[in-house]
């Protein structure tokens, strides 16, 4: 049976909180401030996922990409390095632009060979009114799903939207998303996930200072 050749997938595994794909993507390395951050990009399959979840990638297409990966897992790996890659030096150039203080070259020339990277796979095609930016296949290579991850990254840096750039308020968290609230005041990635673990937290605080009292 056909089906039973597809790679494993899993549950959804990511939270999409961050306003735009590049900077959900920065998110894929959780629990930066930790000292053993949290790789959510494992393995090959998960970069794909993180495309179908974001939809970037239809589910044809990671299917698609999926059994390409297995037959050429070198490729397979060197994409997930890439990947990972252009994922750090997005790190560090939001880092620097919202701590104003210089974007690291390297970080810079990373992001650019991959802006270069999605050019080359970027054509016009007309709609209606007018014409539109569109991709190759994304499945052409094993790298397509950081084609619209780099434009997005590429739009947002040369857009006025690059100030509402924000990282979530929890030392423990940090992760990125875009400040598109009415007020510019949005404090957490997630209301619902690290405003109730500040509060988690300081109930374990304060019960441990109440402990340490006793
Ligand atoms: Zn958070």
């Amino acid at each position: 049976m056909a089906g039973d050749k597809s790679p494993k997938r899993h549950a959804p595994m990511f939270e999409l909180t961050g306003g735009n794909v590049c900077l959900d993507f920065i998110n894929t390395l959780d629990d930066r401030p930790a000292q053993k951050p949290t790789e959510l990009l494992k393995d090959y399959s998960d970069l794909a996922r993180f495309g179908e979840q974001t939809g970037i990638l239809t589910t044809a297409q990671t299917d698609a990409l999926l059994e390409k990966a297995v037959l050429m897992p070198q490729d397979a790996a060197d994409a997930l390095d890439h990947a990972r890659r252009l994922r750090e030096a997005l790190y560090e150039i939001f880092s620097s632009l919202m701590n104003h203080t210089a974007v690291p070259p390297s970080a810079m020339e990373i992001l650019n060979r991959q802006v270069h990277h999605a050019a080359l796979h970027t054509h016009l095609i007309q709609t209606k009114q007018s014409c539109e930016w569109t991709f190759d296949d994304l499945t052409s290579s094993l790298e397509g799903m950081l084609w619209p991850i780099s434009r997005a990254a590429a739009v947002l840096l040369t857009s006025a939207n690059v100030a509402l750039v924000r990282t979530c308020l929890s030392p423990t968290c940090q992760w990125f998303f875009l400040d598109t609230s009415k007020n510019h005041r949005r404090r957490w990635c997630d209301m619902t996930k690290c405003g109730n673990r500040a509060k988690v937290r300081n109930f374990y605080a304060r019960k441990r200072s109440a402990l340490e009292k006793d």
